[in-house]
């Protein structure tokens, strides 16, 4: 049966041909990267290249400042633990997603300052983050799109003003990344985290640390092992990338991610009118309840709400029985929920990706309102 995918703010689907050429070819042609000089470990050596050329390029820093992870989630495992402040204040949003959250909590002796951001104003959002902000703040880690609503933060502010204060900042664009555009010099972020398979259309399993061309920061290592040079030294190499990037590295998942890359275009338009779309479509109905969509600072493109009376989980049976797929339940932010009124029951999200249309977005509100009429859940 054919359906429809609106579940790219989980993974994009379908991945294009061309990032599945350059998997295959690398599986057929790597050896280990900078781990010889033979012709096969030369390739992968040139492949690891090209991917922290195609990254550096389209999030503006160098190659060498780009750290190759297995997702948005080491990313930012590595961010947070390999800068954490021994004591005072981290400042995050009530938007983060677990991938935040949870190092956050694992942190000892730091204190974590949560801002509540509104879902319309960003001028209110900012006020909120920067009053949240302490004497002591060392660290801020911040979503730039909620992963649940996708209503996107005044990162770019809230960064002029850490970097005022000398506080370390640290973005979650795991849902602008490919979408928007994101560039750290623009943003004035230390950091930024991305995994490969959302907005990007690469591997799952892989994404990147992008740390900003003028950043002096000293990491400390969550991971230690071979670096295929320096190996008399006991300890991992000083400078980026290979102080971050310890053992072999996942070759498939590189090749993938520096294709996807290269054949990225943004459409952050296309994809905007196709959450209007929804938001409006959903809205028209009775008994639909959408949230978290009326900011004036723009979006990730997807969309939160409930069929009332219908659970989220029950309504994406419901829904893919009618062809769609789409998330329902809890989106691994529970104080996101919390904030949006899902926190009990969850909610359904319909994301957008490259292959989405119109059509797509009507052919959801098509099948919401069916489910009203048709009214036996
Ligand atoms: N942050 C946000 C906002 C996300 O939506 C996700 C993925 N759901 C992550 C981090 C983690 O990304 P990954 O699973 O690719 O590590």
């Amino acid at each position: 049966m054919s359906f429809i995918y609106l579940d790219n703010a989980a993974t994009a689907y379908p991945k294009s041909d061309y990032v599945l050429g350059a998997v295959i070819s690398a599986f057929k042609q790597c050896g280990n990267g900078g781990r010889g000089g033979h012709s096969l470990s030369v390739k992968a050596t040139e492949t690891v290249f090209a991917c922290r050329v195609a990254l550096a390029s389209l999030f503006g820093t160098e190659p060498e400042r780009v750290v190759l992870t297995c997702g948005a989630t080491a990313a930012l495992n590595i961010a947070i633990k390999g800068l954490a402040p021994e004591r005072g204040g981290v400042l995050c949003s009530v938007l983060e997603h677990n991938a935040v959250l949870r190092p956050l909590y694992t942190l000892e002796g730091v204190r974590l300052d949560f801002f509540a951001p509104s879902f319309s104003s960003q001028k209110q959002s900012l006020k909120n983050a920067v009053s949240a902000i302490k004497e002591d703040t060392r660290l801020a880690v911040i979503t730039a799109a909620s992963n649940v609503c996708g209503m996107r933060l005044p990162v770019k502010e809230i960064c002029a003003e850490c970097r005022r204060r000398g506080i370390v900042t640290v973005l979650d664009c795991a849902q602008t990344a490919g979408h928007i555009s994101v560039d750290i010099r623009e943003l004035g972020a230390d950091l930024i985290c991305l995994p490969a398979h959302k907005g990007l259309g690469g591997p799952a399993g892989m994404g990147a640390l992008i740390v900003h061309p003028d950043s002096r920061l000293r990491f400390r290592t969550l991971i230690e092992g071979g670096t295929g040079e320096a190996a008399r030294d006991r300890y991992m190499p000083p400078y980026l990338p290979e102080r971050l990037e310890a053992g072999s590295c996942n070759i498939l998942g590189i090749a993938g991610l520096a294709a996807a890359c290269e054949e990225l275009s943004l459409d952050p338009e296309r994809e905007e009118r196709l959450r209007r779309m929804t938001v409006e479509g959903l809205r028209s109905l009775d008994g639909v309840q959408v949230y978290g969509a009326d900011s004036d600072g723009g979006y990730a493109p997807l969309v939160a709400f409930n069929i009332t009376s219908v659970p989220s989980d029950r309504a994406t049976e419901l829904l893919e029985q009618r062809g769609i797929l789409l998330r329902g339940g809890l989106h691994c932010a529970p104080l996101a929920h919390a904030a949006l009124g899902t926190g009990r029951y969850g909610c359904l999200r319909a994301s957008f990706g490259k292959s989405n249309s119109a059509e797509d977005a009507e052919a959801l509100v098509d099948a919401v309102r069916a489910l009203l009429k048709q009214n036996t859940f």
